[in-house]
């Protein structure tokens, strides 16, 4: 069964064609600068022994309509296509990262669930309208393939109440569902996964803190396989620092910044989500360049990382106690994966915690699972690499099996 992975923003359509059988990538690639003057396609094609070829095309996209009909055109071209006729793609699975409340788990997509999305547009203004552009540009591309929406904020949806809700007034909830919602889903659901088959012992067994940490950054708290509590909010902006974005501040800042700098609610929303966070403080949302920064002695990068570990070891702090007992942290995404530094910086000093890093293993870990605690650490301290685009494609190939039974 071949699936297409979907991920649309506002400019741009991600996408990759999996085949299930051996959860192979065939092909890979993006329609980017939709509407510019520029657009550009690029798209890889990895056959089965390995080898690959990469296609780079400058062409006029004038929208998401034209750019899902070049996709098709690339990945059934007879040169250069993963497949030859696009009805060989079984399903689509489409990221959407707003579920609100109304979805729990994968859901196949029909006219009720593009109601329902839709009427999350509120909850992520930026978000949920490309995506439902890319399932709609989709459904017309490929008519007989099934369409599946995986949610951002599915796998957050078992947060318990007092975790989600926030102190104010109830109707706020009730209403308008003001109350934490939680991103990254995906990714945590899905290094949560391989933990377990890392330890294997099962998921609904272990109690985990997932930490994902990419451009933008967040961290779950998963007890007994599910999760109770995550670092984001009713937006991605909650929580942790980011790149750009500021993470947790004084609620009362945005008053501040308006009565005394005049600034309006569209500039503080710019200074909080792009220009703040590692940015912010230093000029930099890149990891590398920060850490190259504090190498040639830059003193504000350096107070930029110690703000990042710092916020992440700190909710380290209360996940250790909102779970009681842990089994494993697991660190992932771009920062995660591939940055010791950071990692060690977060965990150093919680040995009374029972969770001991190795730095020696700390920095040769590679490409694949990693074990980076020391022999004798109760808790395992893991770097699992993400693939949000995998996941996908399984939940996507899950919800077609649940539906023909
Ligand atoms: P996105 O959220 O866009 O998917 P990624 O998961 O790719 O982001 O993470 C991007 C971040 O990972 C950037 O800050 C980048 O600097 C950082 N990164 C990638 N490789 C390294 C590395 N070797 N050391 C430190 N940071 C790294």
């Amino acid at each position: 069964m071949k699936i297409l992975v979907i991920n649309t923003g506002s400019s741009s359509i991600k996408y990759e064609l999996f085949d299930m059988a051996d959860h192979r990538v065939m092909a890979s690639g993006i329609a980017e600068r939709i509407g510019e003057e520029e657009s550009l396609i690029i798209q890889k094609n990895i056959l089965s022994n390995g080898e690959s070829t990469e296609i780079k095309e400058a062409v006029l996209i004038a929208d998401h309509h034209e750019g899902m009909r070049h996709i098709v055109d690339l990945l059934v071209d007879e040169e250069y296509g993963a497949v030859r006729d696009k009805n060989e793609i079984a399903a689509v699975g489409h990221r959407v990262v707003h579920g609100g409340e109304a979805f729990h788990s994968t859901t196949i997509i029909d006219e009720e669930v593009i109601a329902a999305i839709k009427r999350n547009i509120p909850l992520a203004p930026l978000h949920n309208p490309p995506n439902l552009i890319g399932i709609e540009v989709a459904r017309e591309a490929f008519p007989d393939a099934l369409q599946v929406a995986v949610f951002d904020t599915a796998f957050h949806q078992t947060i318990p109440m007092r975790a989600f809700l926030y102190a104010i007034p109830f109707e706020l909830y009730e209403k308008e569902r003001v109350r934490r919602y939680g991103f990254h889903g995906t990714s945590h659901a899905y290094v949560a996964e391989r933990a377990a088959e890392y330890l294997g012992r099962p998921l609904g067994e272990l109690n985990l803190i997932t930490i994902h940490l990419g451009n933008g950054a967040s961290m779950a708290a998963i007890k007994n396989g599910k999760c109770v509590d995550t670092t984001m909010g009713m937006t991605p902006l909650a929580g942790l620092v980011m790149g750009t974005r500021s993470g947790d501040v004084d609620p009362a800042l945005p008053f501040f910044l308006t009565d005394h700098l005049g600034m309006s609610p569209k500039d503080i929303d710019t200074l909080l989500n792009n220009e703040s966070g590692l940015k912010g403080v230093c000029g930099t949302n890149d990891m590398r360049e920060v850490i190259e920064k504090i190498d040639a002695g830059d003193s504000r990068a350096k107070i930029a990382l110690d703000l990042y570990t710092y916020r992440i070891k700190k909710y380290m702090g209360a996940y250790f106690a909102v779970l009681e007992i842990l089994d494993a942290v697991v660190f992932t995404a771009g920062i995660g994966e591939n940055s010791p530094y950071v990692r060690e910086l977060c965990s150093r000093g919680l040995n009374r915690l029972g969770m001991e890093i190795d730095l020696e293993r700390n920095k040769l870990a590679g490409s694949g699972i990693s074990e980076i605690n020391s022999q004798n650490s109760e808790v395992k301290i893991l770097v699992i690499p993400t693939n949000e685009e995998l996941k996908i494609a399984q939940e996507t190939k899950k919800a077609i099996a649940n539906s023909l039974k």
